[in-house]
């Protein structure tokens, strides 16, 4: 049976229904094709959303009208707001999910849309026409026609799960691998590399010691990920603890004993893994001084007795896994449900890819998600949605969507992907963003939804209200500007918290860049001018924004003067044909990489890893003649 489809996604994983969801809000008919339906939005590792730097992605990605914050919000069992104790920078959403929950909820938003058809089945070939995308084979020889193709295939091209020195066929846990397209992609003539990753082994939950174990609740007042969530019904499920335990010298000797039947010791898993996700084997070997490491027990969800052991990521054999779990205080007797394991997997290296995440050789063809060397849902799922837009736009003759650095990590991953390539799982870091004072979490609305609305994820009313929210801030910030406290009033607060008073009135904005000064406390004294400011006394998250851009307001002008510097280089563009080869004053290692990366920009060139400011300089002359 012949098939015609606008776009065809292939898997679909947190990238997959990014991807699917976009395009098909943009009005396309889309093919979602999965080899399990079951499985769509599968959480293959920890069931949690977010986290450092992720949890910026997540509300990014609900930002521009991407589907994940829904899904992790409808499903969430505790939601904990990190680094709170550190700037507004880097405070990062994270929540615990029902597993089966979650993907329940995605199988519901990917059925929403009408115009997504979910396709069980593997696709085994690419076709192509004068260098452009024109089907897509399955493994049961059905020919699916298309204008764009969409690979999200996360860890499972030619996947290869190890415990121990026992080596299976297999995506992840209980799924089969995907083969031959790999070989398809190679043969187009894609570069293609190695990378494993790994997960810890789930317990039974009635066989730990949990009166023994310190508790790690949720924020008293969750915050949802998503912008749209109705925060008077948040949260929709029970909310849950989760609990943590370490490990000690004697369960690292127990692991360190099963070294020799280790697969990555022992050269069996080629991959590369991921540095900042380590298995525990890793670290033992990697931070020998540390005589113990944090363990996270987590529940799986409401009605499951399976804890995930965040931290114990391993694929020593099963009864080295379990004797060394014996040894951990509360999980005397534990009960291994399932042991930990590793998979490889094939990825390609992004270097070949456009930042609209379309490939440089074939037109039509995107890549996104795990396929790109990245690590984690949150990774997947901010790609899935570029490449969504960008396959949309380009049928439909639209403007391409490209973030820029400044905008979103986003914008700051795809980036980094380019222009440094990776050899080993790429995760993001909020060290990553050199803007990151600009790109905090809690603006990622006022940041990106003009863009969602533009591409028609954001609807107009809700682009309105975000537009209102702006302006609200703005008026309040002009008041906080003009309105002045009394020295009386402010002399008591200064005296509370230990500081020296002052002799005349302040104005509201001056007051608040004290750092032992918080605003709420300020907005509680009797100002010059009391009924105006009544809004911004009631509104929360109208304090929370009007304190960040007031405290912060010093580091916030440096970070955009520097961006407006930088600016003018990615305006600078280099014509996508030029050709490198034949400036011989390049630096060999400059030509070669500004050759295979081929940058849009100056901006752009000046960050691939190997071109050296001299090469900048050359190529400025040259582009300037
Ligand atoms: C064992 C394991 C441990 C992990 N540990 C971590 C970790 O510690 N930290 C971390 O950040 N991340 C970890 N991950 C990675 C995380 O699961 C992925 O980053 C994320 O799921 C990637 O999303 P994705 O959309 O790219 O792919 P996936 O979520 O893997 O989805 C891939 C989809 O593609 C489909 N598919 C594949 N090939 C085809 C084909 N040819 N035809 C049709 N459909 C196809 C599959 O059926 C599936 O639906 C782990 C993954 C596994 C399996």
């Amino acid at each position: 049976m012949n098939k015609n489809y606008d776009i065809v996604v292939v898997g679909a994983g947190h990238a997959g229904i990014e991807a699917a969801c976009a395009s098909a809000k943009m009005g396309l008919q889309v093919a979602l094709v999965t080899m399990e339906k079951n499985a769509i939005g599968r959480m293959s590792c920890n069931p949690a959303v977010g986290g450092t730097a992720k949890g910026h992605l997540v509300r990014e990605i609900d930002a521009l009208g991407g589907v994940m914050g829904i899904i992790a919000d409808q499903s969430g069992i505790q939601f904990r707001m990190l680094n709170r104790s550190k700037g507004p920078a880097v405070w990062s959403p994270r929540s615990q999910n029902d597993r089966k929950l979650y993907t329940e909820m995605a199988i519901k938003v990917v059925d929403s849309y009408k115009n997504i058809t979910v396709v069980e089945g593997s696709i085994v070939e690419i076709l192509v026409e004068n260098k452009k995308v024109s089907a897509v084979i399955t493994s049961e020889n059905e020919l699916i026609y298309c204008n764009a193709v969409i690979i999200c295939s996360g860890t499972f091209l030619n996947g290869l799960m190890h415990t121990g020195l026992i080596a299976v066929s297999g995506g992840r846990f209980g799924e089969m691998p995907s083969t031959g397209l790999t070989e398809c992609l190679v043969r187009l003539g894609f570069e293609s590399g190695r990378l494993k990753t790994g997960t810890p082994p789930r317990l039974n939950k009635n066989s730990i010691n949990w009166a023994i174990l310190e508790v790690q609740p949720g924020d008293e007042n969750p915050q949802p990920f998503s912008f749209r969530t109705d925060t008077s019904e948040f949260p929709y499920l029970p909310q849950v603890n989760c609990h943590i335990t370490y490990t000690d010298a004697s369960v690292h000797s127990i692991l360190e004993k099963g070294f020799n039947e280790s697969p990555m010791f022992t050269g069996l898993i080629r991959g590369i893994g991921p540095r900042y996700c380590p298995s525990i084997e890793d670290k033992i070997v990697r931070f020998k001084d540390k005589e113990r490491h944090h363990l996270f027990l987590e529940p799986e969800g409401l009605d499951s007795d399976l804890i995930y052991l965040n931290g114990f990521s391993t694929s020593l054999p099963a009864e080295v896994q379990l004797k060394a779990l014996h040894k951990i205080k509360g999980l005397e007797e534990v009960e291994m449900i399932r042991p930990g394991y590793a998979v490889e997997y094939d990825f390609f290296p992004p270097h070949q890819v456009d930042l609209t995440l379309e490939t440089k050789l074939i037109a039509g063809l995107y890549f996104a998600g795990q396929i790109n060397g990245t690590s984690g849902y949150e990774e997947a799922a901010a790609q899935g949605l570029v490449a969504g837009i960008n396959a949309a736009a380009k049928i439909l003759q639209m403007e391409e969507f490209v973030l820029k650095r400044s905008e979103a990590y986003i914008g700051v991953m795809i980036d980094d992907l380019v222009n440094k390539s990776t050899e080993e799982p790429y995760r993001m870091f909020t060290s990553r963003a050199e803007h990151r004072l600009l790109l905090r979490q809690d603006n990622a609305d006022l940041r990106l939804s003009y863009y969602g609305n533009k591409y028609q994820l954001i609807s107009n009313e809700l682009f309105g209200q975000i537009k209102a929210k702006k302006k609200k801030i703005e008026e309040g910030r002009g008041l906080l500007e003009t309105i002045k406290i009394p020295s009386n009033e402010i002399n008591h607060l200064l005296v509370k918290i230990g500081e020296s008073e002052t002799e005349a009135s302040e104005v509201i904005a001056k007051l608040v860049k004290r750092p032992e000064l918080k605003l709420k406390e300020i907005l509680q004294l009797k100002s010059e001018n009391d009924f105006v400011l009544s809004e911004i006394k009631n509104n929360n998250y109208l304090i929370e924004q009007l304190e960040i851009e007031l405290k912060y307001e010093g580091y916030i002008k440096r970070q955009e003067e520097v961006v407006k510097k930088v600016e003018k280089f990615e305006t600078l563009n280099i014509p996508l044909n030029f050709n490198y080869l034949i400036l011989n004053s390049l630096s060999t290692e400059g030509r070669e990489k500004l050759f295979k990366v081929k940058p849009r920009s100056i901006g752009q060139a000046s960050r691939i890893s190997g071109v050296t400011a001299s090469d900048i300089s050359i190529l400025l002359v040259y582009l300037r003649k």
